[in-house]
């Protein structure tokens, strides 16, 4: 049974034209797919309704194999917890540490702390910031919050992980590691569905695509290969 199911979802804004028409889609337990569209189109709601912090004007979603409409509040924050979620703003927490912030979701679940040390500081250091664990957020340059955000999304192996734009501000060579971070959690079961602009990552990773063109959802298959050496 599908982890996602959209059934003919519709979301309009206070007041606005609608944003996503009729979209149906869904996503196999670990599934790997890349959405696409241009600017506008709708990607950031599409993930914000599956992260459930929107609901959609019209159609059924559910995840996890339940219809979301049926979810009280207190389900829809377990169902959270099972996600991790890289914004494209990020969303730190600006009074925690970059520690206390990774460590924030392994903490609402209850794991030991001394696992919370291990697991934080292990991931902090692979990520490239070891030496800010005790830092504020705000201190940390754009490509430094962007890697905290995904490790904060990564550090519970979500069941689901959603990231909206999640290499734009990194390196090259930064980008294609956490690239790899996301290989290796699919591998582990991780369903994932990344939002990206970014042609060479799509010719080189090369999973399904969702591809939504003014609020019109297409499932394609990968981009095709990069041609000559990479
Ligand atoms: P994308 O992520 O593909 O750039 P978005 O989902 O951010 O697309 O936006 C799709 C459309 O919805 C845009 O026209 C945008 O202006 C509009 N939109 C997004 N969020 C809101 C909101 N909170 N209120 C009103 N309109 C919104
Ligand atoms: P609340 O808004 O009651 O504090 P949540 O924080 O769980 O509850 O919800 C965050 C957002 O999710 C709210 O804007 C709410 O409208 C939206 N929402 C509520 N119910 C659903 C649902 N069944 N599916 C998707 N989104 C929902």
């Amino acid at each position: 049974t599908a982890l996602v199911r959209f059934d003919d979802v519709g979301m309009r804004y206070d007041g606005g034209a609608e944003v996503l028409h009729g979209v149906s889609f869904s996503l196999a337990p670990g599934s790997y797919h890349f959405l696409t569209g241009p600017s506008g189109a709708g990607k950031s709601t599409l993930l914000r309704l599956l992260y459930l912090a929107q609901r959609p004007t019209a159609g059924q979603i559910s995840l996890f194999g339940r219809d979301v409409r049926e979810l009280g509040r207190a389900d829809r924050a377990r169902m959270r917890q099972r996600m991790g979620v890289v914004f494209q703003d990020f969303r730190l927490l600006p009074h925690l540490s970059v520690f206390d912030n990774v460590a924030l979701p392994l903490r609402i679940l209850k794991a030991p702390e001394a696992e919370i040390r291990r697991d934080v500081g292990e991931l902090l250091a692979w990520v490239g910031l070891g030496e800010h664990e005790a830092a504020s957020p705000a201190t940390l340059s754009g490509g430094q919050q962007q890697r905290l955000a995904i490790a904060r999304a990564v550090v519970v192996r979500p069941r689901l992980l959603l990231a909206d734009e999640p290499t734009g501000n990194l390196d090259a060579e930064m980008g294609l590691k956490l690239m790899h971070l996301f290989e290796e959690l699919n591998k582990l079961g991780t369903t994932i569905v990344i939002a990206t602009h970014d042609t060479t990552l799509l010719a080189r990773f090369r999973h399904p695509r969702l591809v939504l063109t003014e609020g019109r959802l297409k499932t394609m298959p990968p981009a095709p290969p990069p041609r000559g050496p990479v």
